[in-house]
């Protein structure tokens, strides 16, 4: 039986599960793959897949030190409301790992993409 994160020979880790049996309907803990496997199987064993905790508010991001975010996935979109956060209205930021610095339009403050994810998942 294949492990639900086996390894090729080479390319990122296989996440699938064994799949429903023939004429059954499957459930999202047989069907499910990737990204969605990775925060399913993390969800059933009470952890968090994903860092759902607010972004760093406590000083402003700059060029030198900007603020790191963490991310699966090669674009990402955060919001900023500045430092203390709630000191502007929402801005929307869309990040992605081809740019280094992401700059708030309304206060000014730097946020980085900590690209943590499949190197090749946007070719998929
Ligand atoms: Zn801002």
């Amino acid at each position: 039986m294949r492990t639900s994160a086996a390894l090729r020979a080479s390319g990122p880790p296989i996440i699938q599960g064994k799949g429903a049996a023939t004429g059954s309907v499957p459930t999202d803990e047989e069907q499910a793959t990737g990204l969605e496997r990775f925060e399913l199987e993390h969800k059933l064993a009470g952890q968090d897949a994903f860092d759902m905790t607010p972004l760093q508010a406590d000083r402003m991001g700059t060029t030198k030190e900007p603020i790191k975010v963490l991310s699966y996935f090669p674009t990402r979109i955060i919001g900023c409301s500045g430092s203390p956060a709630g000191s502007h209205d929402t801005v929307w930021l869309h990040l992605n790992r081809d740019l280094q610095h992401h700059r708030c339009s309304e206060c000014g403050s730097v946020y980085e993409m900590d690209f943590q994810g499949d190197e090749h998942a946007e070719h998929h």
